[in-house]
């Protein structure tokens, strides 16, 4: 049986397929992407819903435009943004549970106001150079 774990927003196609194409590349970093396929798995499992992607990389030039900070993770490669309205509010409050058991090593927030309500997860920097990664 095969079961889709992480969606993509589809915005256009064009969108879609950067996201998809941003989820699998090399430079995405290993442990966002695996924190996130084992959240997915959790939804899944607990709610029957997949997590929807709706960002991973951006430049310094589009992470202006939307006012993101400066020297987002986003820029190089340790974050991904979430959709957040499929789930609940008991659900959003279990998925920021589940996400604590990795510690310091995954910042995982539901981040509200700005460019609308979402989750945004990104590995550590500090943590990746304590455990020497
Ligand atoms: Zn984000």
């Amino acid at each position: 049986m095969e079961i889709t774990i992480v969606l993509f927003k589809h915005g256009t196609v064009d969108e879609y397929n950067r996201l998809k194409g941003e989820f699998w590349d090399e430079r995405f970093h290993p442990i966002i992407r695996a924190f996130l396929l084992d959240l997915g798995l959790f939804t899944v499992r607990m709610f029957d819903k997949q997590l929807v992607v709706t960002s991973v990389f951006r430049s310094e030039e589009e992470n202006g435009a939307i006012g993101g900070v400066p020297g987002s993770s986003h820029c190089d490669w340790r974050a991904a943004d979430v959709r957040s309205s499929v789930f609940t509010d008991t659900e959003r409050l279990a998925i920021l549970e589940y996400a604590k058991r990795y510690g310091s090593l995954i910042h995982f927030i539901y981040e509200v106001g700005g460019t609308g309500a979402h989750f945004h997860a990104n590995v550590n920097k500090s943590a990746l150079i304590r455990l020497g990664l």
